[in-house]
């Protein structure tokens, strides 16, 4: 029988775990196999990786083994405190630790014996996200030493949940917060390509109806207001696969996957529609645009800048039929 040292366990460990990563280009695998390294050198039942969401004030479970997602307020729970003191915590007696929040137990049904949490900072040394361990298996009792197992992942956890918001802003029109051109662009390799030979895909281009004159009565600062507005009203149209994007200026187009044209006319329809019926308020204004709308179903033939170019010379067209109205 050969023995294997602790070392060159944790050491076997990471090593399989990290040819792992080398082949893994999707994030969210990316995350469950540091995930699951980390479960592996410390020895506990759980473990989750949280991530702070500055929008919406949340923290979230970006990847988590064998646990559901889980969204808790920001500064709740013992999560929230080790993010917001930049703390590591070892809390081996949960139930008699005040900022343990027992409604995540009470909602899985999970008993939870002790907790380790470490932050995880960006490069600037903020906090972005928190590595959580739950329930130590040998000894029941999370030690200094686990911290220090801890370290790796969490520190590789950290670069790659930055680069990912890093990418994130990259691709987000700071105005409309919805994705702009290159957010297109990585959009339609992923989604658009891959499907042209096996299911029928749409482009919607459209673009906001004399929006200079606009911009000369009301100040730019009110057609900014129409522009956010514009945004929420497609997010609130649109399906969970379907991709809408800032192309420029008061310039947005689609992606529709698994949409034929015609169904993708009776979108643009109701988008047309909806645009057409709804107000934007802004200080004691109430301002109202009409949107005009080309469709072009996606073809295997042409590559991408062509297919924009067929939706680009449909909005065209309903510019020059008379506005406020979809072609295709
Ligand atoms: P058409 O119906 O033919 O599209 O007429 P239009 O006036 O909308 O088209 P044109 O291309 O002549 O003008 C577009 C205007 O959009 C000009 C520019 O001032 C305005 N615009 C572009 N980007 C922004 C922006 O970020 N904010 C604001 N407020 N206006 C913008
Ligand atoms: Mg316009
Ligand atoms: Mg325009």
């Amino acid at each position: 029988m050969v023995f294997k040292s602790k070392s060159k366990i944790a050491l076997d460990t990471i090593s399989e775990h990290m040819s792992e990563l080398f082949y893994e280009k999707r994030l969210s695998q990316t995350l469950s196999i540091l995930n699951n390294l980390g479960r592996k050198l410390i020895g506990s039942d759980r473990c989750s990786f949280w991530c702070v969401d500055e929008k919406s004030d949340m923290l979230w479970t970006m990847e988590a083994h064998n646990v559901e997602k889980i969204v808790i307020p920001k500064g709740s729970g013992l999560v929230g405190y080790a993010v917001e003191h930049n703390e590591t915590l070892i809390v081996n007696k949960p139930y008699k630790d005040e900022r343990f929040n027992k409604d995540v137990d009470k909602q899985t049904g999970y008993k939870t014996k002790s907790i380790l949490v470490l932050p995880v900072t960006n490069s600037k040394n903020e906090v972005i996200g928190a590595y959580q361990a739950v329930n130590k298996l040998r000894g029941g009792k999370f030690k200094k030493k686990d911290v220090k197992s801890l370290m790796l992942p969490a520190v590789m956890l950290g670069k790659i949940l930055e680069s990912q918001m890093l990418y994130n802003s990259a691709v987000e029109d700071q105005l409309t917060g919805l994705k702009n051109r290159r957010g297109f662009y990585d959009f339609y390799e992923t989604y658009i390509v891959s499907n042209l030979s096996k299911c029928r895909n749409s482009v919607i281009m459209c673009d906001i109806d004399f929006f200079k004159k606009f911009n000369d009565t009301y100040g730019h600062n009110a057609g900014d207001a129409v522009l956010k507005h514009v945004a929420n009203v497609f997010r609130n149209n649109i399906r969970v696969d379907d991709g809408v994007f800032r192309w420029g200026g008061e310039e947005f187009i689609f992606l529709l996957p698994n949409t034929d044209v015609e169904a993708a006319a009776q979108l643009a329809e109701r988008l047309r529609k909806a645009i057409e019926d709804s107000v934007c308020r802004f200080e004691e204004l109430e301002l109202r645009v009409t949107m005009s709308f080309g469709v072009h179903e996606a073809s295997a033939e042409l590559n991408v800048e062509d297919n924009v170019k067929s939706a680009d010379e449909m909005l065209y067209k309903a510019k020059s039929n008379g506005r406020n109205q979809v072609q295709k």
